[in-house]
């Protein structure tokens, strides 16, 4: 039997769910408590599309959810990239992968909700997290609307502005603000776009911004804008911005690309979406103190350019609930965990800050990139760095206690 029996997750975004759906597969009773007030997939979500990697993909496989992101997410079969409106390059990809999956946040959202409520996973919402009492045998959660909730372990899924973070550390960094505020748009076919199949993602380097663009299923083309602006707007602040200032911003940005002026230009009020700013975490030097612990972009956020935040918050549950599950204790269950996850997540989030730079660099170091993008894509030992990435299967019914690397 765990040593742990009840856990308390705060946060009910994507790493949540997973966890708790992995603890009670494991047999650790678990409860979701989320800030927001109803599930996401409403409209007070955060909206917006999400790529899942095939190591995601697998991680999912293991809490009984990939069927159905598959079910409602496009396959991504050929990726391109282009570099000031030249026509767009085929992107290598490592062989003998499954395709990643693109998929609505609110779809993936209520998916992972749905699954881990089936599990037996309770769900709260509207519980902020505000402050943590620590007993020698467990921890107390006390949540802004007054309530409180003990359990033995508290685990921290509470995304990039993570507040558990800050009770394990108050010294701990925060979010790093990449200099760029996202955007999603939906906008029909056209002729700088006919030509691509249904499941091509373009990556665009623009002449003032990265962009990325799709085409559906339906012909339709869904697109991203990167938007580099030295002023942080957190998700509320750009949502209340006017979406006609936007689309004004937006059109003045992807001007001269092809097909970037077309996107912009068509994008209507009704389909744009503003994200707000997009953050890395820099290294977290405490995962866990006492039996309180991180998970997903509370403690790894890599830059959304690796394509992977996501896929690691999974990978970083299904490894969280295997320790809890397997070791005696809570403190080397923790400890393993930490070093089954801290390296791999340190490599992907190194790889990420090189793309980052080349989305947001000064005009200068601009014209450099687009010299030296092409030549990186043809030079990178694509087996190395992505197959590494994407390969990644955890054998969920292998013991931690005899895995070399997490007890090292
Ligand atoms: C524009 C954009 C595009 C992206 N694209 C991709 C992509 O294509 N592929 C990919 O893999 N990743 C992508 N990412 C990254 C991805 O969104 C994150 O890695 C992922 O959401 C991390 O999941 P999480 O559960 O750790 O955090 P989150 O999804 O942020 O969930 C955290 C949850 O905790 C809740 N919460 C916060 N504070 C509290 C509190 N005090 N009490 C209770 N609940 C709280 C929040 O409301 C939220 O529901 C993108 C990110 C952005 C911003």
């Amino acid at each position: 039997m765990p040593a742990v029996q009840t856990a308390l997750v705060i946060g009910g975004g994507i790493a949540g769910p997973v966890t708790a759906t992995a603890l009670a597969i494991a047999g650790i009773d678990a409860a979701i408590y989320e800030a927001r007030p109803s599930d996401p997939a409403s409209a007070n979500g955060i909206g917006g599309s999400l790529a899942l990697e095939p190591n995601g993909l697998a991680a999912l496989r293991i809490v009984g959810a990939d069927d159905r992101v598959r079910a409602a997410g496009i396959p991504i079969t050929r990726s391109l990239m282009s570099i000031t409106s030249k026509p767009g390059r085929e992107m290598p990809t490592p062989q003998g992968l499954p395709p990643r999956q693109l998929i609505d946040r609110g779809s993936l959202h209520s998916i992972l909700r749905e699954r881990a409520r089936q599990s037996g996973v309770r769900i709260h919402n509207a519980k902020k997290l505000i402050r943590v009492d620590e007993h020698v045998d467990g921890v107390t959660a006390h949540f802004a609307d007054g309530s409180s909730a003990s359990g033995d372990v508290l685990i921290g899924a509470d995304g990039v502005h993570s507040a558990v973070r800050r009770l394990i550390d108050p010294d701990a960094p925060g979010a790093r603000y990449l200099g760029l505020l996202g955007f999603e748009g939906l906008v029909d076919d056209g002729p700088d776009t006919a030509d691509l199949e249904p499941g091509t993602m373009t990556f665009a380097f623009g002449r003032r911004a990265y962009y990325l663009y799709w085409k559906r299923p339906d012909g339709r083309i869904g697109w991203g804008a990167n938007l580099p602006s030295p002023q942080h707007l957190s998700l509320k602040e750009a949502r209340a911005v006017a979406a006609e200032d936007w689309q004004r911003t937006l059109r003045g940005a992807y001007a001269d690309d092809i097909p970037g002026a077309r996107l912009a230009a068509e994008t209507t009020g009704d389909t744009l979406q503003a994200v707000g700013g997009l953050h890395i975490m820099p290294p977290v030097p405490h995962w866990h103190r006492g039996r309180m612990v991180l998970v997903g972009d509370a403690v790894h956020a890599p830059s959304n350019s690796t394509g992977q935040g996501a896929s690691l918050a999974m990978e970083s549950a299904i490894q969280l609930a295997r320790c809890l599950r397997d070791l005696p204790d809570v403190a080397p269950a923790f400890t393993a965990y930490e070093r089954l996850r801290r390296p791999r997540v340190v490599k992907i989030a190194e790889r990420g800050a090189r793309i980052s730079h080349a989305k947001a660099p000064g005009p200068v170091a601009q014209r450099m990139m687009r010299l030296l993008l092409p030549l990186m894509v043809k030079t990178m030992n694509l087996e190395k760095t992505m197959g590494a990435e994407q390969r990644y299967i955890i054998d969920w019914d292998a013991d931690v206690q005899e895995d070399a690397s997490a007890l090292a």
